[in-house]
């Protein structure tokens, strides 16, 4: 039988970060993960040769002294995964579908304070208190310094303002309130469930900078697996534990895997959907109040993808950008499955290498909910009905013609090489429902993070803290330093970080 420190459950930016970190502290870890590839969300697929990415494909933290910079420094891995920033407020625009409405975003948390205060001059007031309660919460944030990482961290009193609280006692326009809360896309909660305290942590670092990573979650697999190299660190695809046993005095002693072989570990941290972390543990050690608070979370909304690329246009001038696509500008009916009206709609245009080429990728995604798919959740990949393969194919037409519509100068030379609905990603990466963000992550809502009932188990991930890559990492950055010890963890970190 074999025996670890640590076994970590997951092997997407979560996983592989906390593997990382346990393994750079001389721990012996099993990374156990249950597709047949390390990586999760961050995987990269190629179509025709064209390289897609599956869900990272932009990210906040990079701009100097930025969290995901500091991060990266610490794991070694800073020249491996390279930014490639959004270059000006063209490459960041909003358009507000329903009076034509369109507002570039400039980089730089004043800058993006005075292009607002030039589009609403008359609403400059409350757009200067928005980002001074932004730039509070960031202060006040105890864990965006990697020197004061820590499991309980005091709530501020923006941790019970809603994000539509504050912006309503701000501003009554519509469209100002859009912009300021468009992030929630990023975050898959809407403004009315979403502490202003946690919005203002996934924003902030979005209006520094928005960049793309050169190939993408790729180049983090690549540069962890290196690393890996390096450390005692065992891999096993194609694995989940099944059956926590040998417990006594609430430490499990064993975890038994699908395939049926026993591991024995110190710890076990689990990366994956709170909900699934449930069916493995023993029901036996956990309160009803404990599985009740697991139980009742809701999952984050999907995005129904379409990957496509414009053949014959110049990568050069292919810069990357987003486009935003709002409908309507409140994002409380956008994010709400009941909301029949058309979809919110991100583009994401950018210049991807394979090998010799240089391909102009467009990726588009809208939030989608899984109570519209429901009815085909009993179907597997490759067999689905027909009636699914035509809500596919309408989504799928629909976006293109909305893409070609926005930019009229890639219609003919454009088509869609692939698409995924929720259940495509839910089969693919093991989400349930195909979520994007992990469970929604609501005001006053307790989430699953750090030590579990039993002793000597652990939860990290993307329903921790935040969601999205920053918030997965620095999840398991904080899981991390509770296992190796706050004054290790500190020495390791602040000798990283003053190389
Ligand atoms: C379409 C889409 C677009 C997105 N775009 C962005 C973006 O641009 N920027 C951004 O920052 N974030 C984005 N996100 C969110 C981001 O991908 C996630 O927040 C983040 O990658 C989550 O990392 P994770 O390690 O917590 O989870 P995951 O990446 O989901 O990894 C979990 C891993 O656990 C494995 N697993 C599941 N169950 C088990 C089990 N029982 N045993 C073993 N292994 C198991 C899974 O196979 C998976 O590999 C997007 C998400 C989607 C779906």
């Amino acid at each position: 039988m074999k025996r670890y420190n640590d076994i970590v459950v997951g092997s997407g930016i979560s996983g592989l970060t906390l593997t990382l970190l346990l393994a750079m502290n001389g721990r012996k870890v099993l990374l156990l993960e249950k597709a047949p590839h390390i990586g999760g969300s961050l995987i990269r697929f190629y179509k025709e040769g064209v390289p897609l990415d599956t869900g990272f494909h932009f990210t906040g933290g990079f701009s100097s002294g930025g969290i995901l910079a500091d991060m990266l420094y610490v794991l070694g891995i800073s020249d491996s995964v390279q930014p490639i920033f959004l270059p000006n407020s063209e490459a960041n625009r909003f358009v507000f579908e329903q009076d034509g409405a369109v507002y570039d975003m400039p980089f730089g948390i004043d800058n993006c304070c005075a292009a607002l205060c030039k589009y609403f001059p008359d609403e400059s007031a409350a757009i200067n208190e928005y980002f001074a309660r932004v730039k509070k919460v960031y202060q006040s944030t105890v864990t965006f310094d990697l020197r004061k990482l820590s499991l309980s961290v005091e709530p501020i009193e923006e941790d019970y303002i809603s994000l539509e609280q504050l912006l309503s006692s701000l501003t009554a326009n519509a469209n100002l309130k859009g912009l300021l809360s468009a992030c929630c896309l990023c975050f898959g909660v809407p403004p009315k469930e979403v502490s202003f305290a946690n919005y203002a942590r996934v924003a902030v670092g979005l209006y520094e900078s928005v960049a793309r990573i050169k190939n993408g979650g790729e180049a983090f697999i690549r540069a962890f697996r290196e690393r890996f190299a390096q450390f005692d660190v065992d891999i096993l695809c194609n694995a989940s534990i099944t059956e926590c046993t040998d417990v006594s005095n609430d430490i499990v002693g064993e975890f038994v895997l699908d395939n049926g072989d026993v591991m024995r570990a110190d710890n076990c941290i689990f990366t994956i959907h709170p909900q699934e972390v449930l069916k493995i543990l023993p029901r036996e050690h956990l309160s009803k109040a404990f599985v009740d608070r697991v139980s009742s979370f809701e999952n984050s909304n999907g995005f129904f993808s379409c990957f496509g690329v414009v053949k014959n246009a110049d990568p050069l001038a292919f810069g990357p950008s987003i486009v935003s696509l709002l409908p309507c500008a409140d994002l409380n009916t956008l994010l709400d499955p009941r909301y029949a009206g058309r979809a919110a709609l991100g583009v994401m245009r950018s210049a991807e290498e394979a090998g010799d080429k240089t391909h102009c990728v467009i990726t588009a995604f809208e939030p989608e909910f899984f109570s519209n798919i429901q009815q085909w959740a009993d179907s597997s990949v490759g067999m689905r009905p027909a009636a699914y393969t035509e809500y596919k194919k309408r989504k799928t037409e629909e976006i293109a013609r909305r893409v070609g519509n926005l930019y009229p100068q890639y219609r003919e030379g454009f088509s869609v090489l692939d698409a995924a609905s929720l259940l495509t990603f839910r089969d693919y990466l093991f989400s349930p429902e195909g979520n994007a963000y992990g469970i929604k992550q609501k005001m006053g809502q307790f989430n699953l993070f750090g030590k579990l009932p039993l002793v000597n188990l652990y939860v990290a991930g993307q329903s921790a803290v935040l969601p999205g890559v920053v918030g997965s990492m620095l999840s398991s950055f904080i899981v991390a330093r509770s296992l190796i010890g706050k004054d290790k963890c500190n020495y390791f970190i602040e000798g990283r970080l003053s190389r």
